[in-house]
């Protein structure tokens, strides 16, 4: 008899008829004689419905009180699952977060899951009892809501999977396994059978939304076995144990697969895009010591994370231009942060974009092998695409484009790497 966590996207709890697939999928597992945790999501486009009526409430929201409003979406669905669990003659109840609790730490919409009790949980587990647990909440220190940042359903499935010492944690969505790219984007998307967990983090935090980046962190951190796979199945379908999607795996078992034959060894395992990231460029900044340390601290202070940096060439009278990123929902505090130093950092201008995209190649194999940063910005030159900013991990390539050609960026480059499935 296995533990296992199966967590359901907000595609998958969109409405009472989906709900009763995903109920059928929770019941075919448990009937295995598995005891199941199920951890769910809000209905698909409720989180963005709810965090829209506090921007309406109030511009500048309180953190603790948009969390107090954004947290409910998951509350009805797990209610709702529980529900039908129990119509189809399951034994079902909801667990909310501070009823566990998972405890968080306090930064609100952005918490971090510290521990989860769960002591009554494996109980009621063991005794036959199928649980249902709204994921993105918990509860901090002093007693208040929190939620872990858009997408972190993922993190609450992995983190109640370590707690429990799950045999596998399943994410279930509407694509059925991890891509060479988004599959909406390129037709040609190949499944994988597995991913390792570094290449998996360092897809996810460079905007492959399949699995929000903490949620892989945990997952490589606390050795929970997870599996992507679809909740677009058709009635009847057999269990996940038999029905597998892509595996997030070591790199031990990476080498294995690949020695077995079951899996071919691969320069990039993937290609994605993000275009919530704004450029920010400041004009004639003094070209000496300190200069940049008075640009970044105090939008580190303010939390806001830069990503791609450049500092150009000084030009005469000891200036020059430097170049980043910021998350666009941050872009107007990082402009109104630098607005406020433009003295004491000594620049001329803040010139702003939010029309510009990221697009990253991902692959263990470049640790070991060079050209393939040279073959991205080749590919991408041939179809005319101008690259403003390169930044490299020992992994991955980054380039900063235009918005307007993200999709034919990653369409080339996958079809530059040999990604393409064969029709
Ligand atoms: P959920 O609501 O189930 O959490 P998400 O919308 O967060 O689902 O994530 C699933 C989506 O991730 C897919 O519909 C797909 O468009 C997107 N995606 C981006 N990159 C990839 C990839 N490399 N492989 C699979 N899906 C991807
Ligand atoms: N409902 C939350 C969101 O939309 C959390 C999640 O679905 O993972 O961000
Ligand atoms: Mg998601």
């Amino acid at each position: 008899m296995a533990r296992i966590v199966m967590k359901f996207g907000g595609t998958s709890m969109a409405g009472t008829e989906r709900i009763r697939r995903v109920a059928n999928i929770v019941r075919a597992q448990a009937a295995r004689g598995d005891s199941v945790a199920v951890v769910v999501s809000a209905m698909a486009g409720e989180t963005d419905r709810l965090v829209n009526f506090c921007r309406e409430a109030n511009p500048l929201y309180d953190p603790a009180e948009y969390d107090v409003v954004v947290a409910s979406g998951e509350q009805v669905t797990s209610g709702l699952l529980a529900l039908t669990l129990q119509a189809l003659g399951c034994k079902s109840r909801s667990w909310l977060g501070w009823q566990l609790p998972i405890h968080t730490i306090e930064a609100h919409a952005k918490a971090r899951v510290e521990s989860i009790d769960a002591e009554a949980l494996i109980a009621s587990m063991e005794a036959g009892e199928i649980a249902v647990i709204p994921g993105f909440q918990g509860l901090s220190e002093d007693g208040r809501i929190t939620t872990l940042g858009r997408g972190g359903s993922d993190t609450s499935a992995v983190a109640v999977a370590a707690a429990i010492k799950a045999d596998r944690c399943d994410i279930y969505t509407d694509v059925d396994g991890v891509y060479t790219t988004d599959p909406r984007i390129v037709a040609k998307a190949k499944k994988q059978k597995a991913v390792t967990y570094e290449e998996m983090l360092e897809l996810a935090s460079v905007g492959a939304k399949v699995l929000q980046t903490r949620s892989v962190g945990l997952a490589m951190k606390e050795k929970v076995r997870v599996q992507v796979l679809s909740s677009f199945i058709g009635e009847g379908a057999p269990p996940a144990d038999d029905l597998p999607g892509t595996m997030i795996v070591s790199e031990e078992e990476m080498d294995e697969l690949v020695e077995k034959g079951e899996m071919e060894r691969q320069l990039v395992t993937g290609i994605a895009h993000d275009k919530n990231e704004a450029k920010v460029i400041l004009t004639r900044v003094p070209d000496r010591p300190g200069a940049v340390a008075n640009i970044f601290e105090p939008l580190a202070a303010a939390s806001i994370n830069v990503d791609m940096i450049i500092q150009n060439v000084g030009r005469d009278k000891g200036e020059t231009d430097v170049t980043f990123t910021v998350p666009q929902s941050d872009l107007a505090r990082a402009q109104a942060l630098l607005e406020d130093r433009r003295d004491a950092i000594g620049f001329n201008r803040i010139i702003t974009d939010s029309k510009i995209a990221k697009i990253s190649v991902v692959g263990v194999g470049m640790k070991s092998h060079a050209g393939v940063a040279s073959s991205m910005f080749r590919a991408l030159s041939d179809r005319g695409i101008n690259i403003q900013a390169i930044s490299t991990s020992e992994i991955k390539i980054s380039v900063m484009i235009d918005e307007d050609e993200t999709e034919l960026a990653v369409r080339v480059l996958h079809t530059a790497y040999g990604l393409d499935a064969k029709d």
